[in-house]
């Protein structure tokens, strides 16, 4: 749909086309409420508030204890994003923004018209809007004392960023994922090709530290880890982990941050180089199990 908008268009009208549809489905799927209670993780020296959005989106708001300066990153309801930054007492520097998606760009504008400070708007693609600075793999930044690495995890679109923190405070890292990986799964390939997705979840984000938290830009864990168990129907770890987000999600509760080392037992798009993922798609060459695995996501129902 929104492809034959985007040829006959204006490109502000494709926009405002766009937050229609994200909001409207929002309200019929969930009325007013959030889809996830929000979420606060708390390290040595910095906080990361997980804030629910539109249907099944979140941001994250990123904060340096010592300094309380903030990074959010994609604000796709910017007064969320202000009411969390004033509970927290927050000084809102920088916006870090994954891909030029609506769901998780399309806030860019509002949040920088209506924050009462200048903002810093990062991102690897020139359709973001607001953006200040584009960035590319192996850049960095500041938040006070957190240090943020961009990295070009080009597939799902070709500008997508993940964002990797850590600080000289904590041996705990982090990093957003935006539409790349996801708790038990990966971004649809809109822009890209198999090679692409292997290199940014195999090479860019599977040589981080297993133990940092992974922050994801949608919550998908059930009906992700509903798959991997297509995938593996005999994979204890992946069982385990599905009946623990059952029970989150049934609670409304978020089901991030998992973790790196996690990713690499119970998501099959990081498991391309395991036999049974190998023997479920009858391929050999991981790249290979990579496309046939998402070609087959992309048609899969759930059982119900
Ligand atoms: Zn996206």
């Amino acid at each position: 749909m929104f492809k034959l908008a985007h040829n006959i268009l204006p490109a502000s009208a494709v926009q405002g086309l766009t937050a229609v549809y994200f909001k409207t489905n929002a309200w019929c799927q969930l009325g007013s409420r959030p889809h996830s209670s929000q979420g606060r993780i708390a390290y040595k020296a910095m906080k990361i508030l997980v804030l629910p959005a539109l249907s099944d989106n979140y941001m994250y708001l990123l904060m340096d204890e010592s300094s309380k300066n903030a990074a959010i990153v994609d604000p796709v309801d910017p007064k969320t994003v202000l009411e969390a930054v004033k509970e927290v007492g927050a000084n809102l520097t920088t916006v870090l923004t994954t891909h030029h998606h609506w769901d998780h760009a399309g806030g860019n504008e509002d949040l920088v018209k209506t924050c009462s400070q200048p903002l810093q708007v990062l991102g690897g693609d020139d359709r973001i809007g607001a953006l200040t600075q584009k960035v590319s793999h192996g850049d960095t930044l500041k938040v006070g004392n957190i240090d943020v690495k961009c990295l070009f995890t080009p597939c799902h679109t070709q500008g997508h960023i993940c964002y990797y923190v850590t600080s000289p405070d904590t041996d705990q890292p982090a990093v957003f994922t935006g539409d790349t990986l996801f708790l038990g799964g990966c971004g649809k390939f809109f822009e890209g090709k198999p090679e692409e997705m292997h290199r940014a979840l195999i090479d860019v984000l599977g040589s981080l530290p297993d133990n940092t938290h992974v922050y994801c830009g949608h919550e998908y864990a059930k009906n992700n880890l509903s798959f991997g168990l297509h995938v593996e129907p005999n994979n204890p770890t992946i069982q385990a982990k599905f009946n623990w987000v059952l029970e989150q999600r049934a609670q409304g509760r978020p089901s991030v941050p998992s973790t790196i080392k996690e990713e690499k037992e119970i998501n099959p798009f990081m498991r391309v180089n395991e036999e049974p993922v190998k023997q479920h798609t009858g391929c050999t060459d991981p790249i290979m199990v990579m496309g046939s695995l998402r070609r087959e996501k992309d048609s899969w129902k759930p059982p119900k």
